[in-house]
Parts: C-alpha cells; sequence; structure tokens
C-alpha cells in the first residue's frame, strides 16, 4: 500500500475514481502521481543523506587538529 506525500498516511486505491486517497488527509493521487512523489522524495532524501555526510565530515576535519 502507498504512503501518502503529505502526511505518510495509507493511502486507499479508489476503483471507480482510479486514484488513491489517503485515508488521513484525503489527498487524491493517481498512480503515476505517486510514483513521481516516491522518486522524487528517494532522490531528495538520498542527496541530503549525502551532503550531511559531507558536511560532518568537512567539520570533523576542520575543527580537530
Ligand atoms: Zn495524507
Amino acid at each position: 500500500m502507498p504512503r501518502c506525500p503529505e502526511c505518510n498516511g495509507y493511502m486507499k486505491y479508489d476503483r471507480r475514481l482510479k486514484v488513491y486517497i489517503c485515508t488521513n488527509c484525503g489527498l487524491m493521487l493517481t498512480r503515476d502521481e505517486i510514483e513521481k512523489y516516491r522518486r522524487r522524495n528517494y532522490v531528495e532524501e538520498d542527496e541530503k543523506s549525502e551532503i550531511e555526510e559531507y558536511y560532518e565530515w568537512w567539520i570533523k576535519g576542520n575543527k580537530s587538529p
């Protein structure tokens, strides 16, 4: 079951409307949109963690004698 990109709630598929509806906040998304969100979030998280790791390494490297 996909998760809502807005509130991380569970999304239920509505066969009649052919969209996923968040059971928590009511957000409606098509499967394509969910895929788009998932890919974007994945990339963002990936980039962020890499930058944070680099930043931490940089801070440590510069502060230690
Ligand atoms: Zn939601």
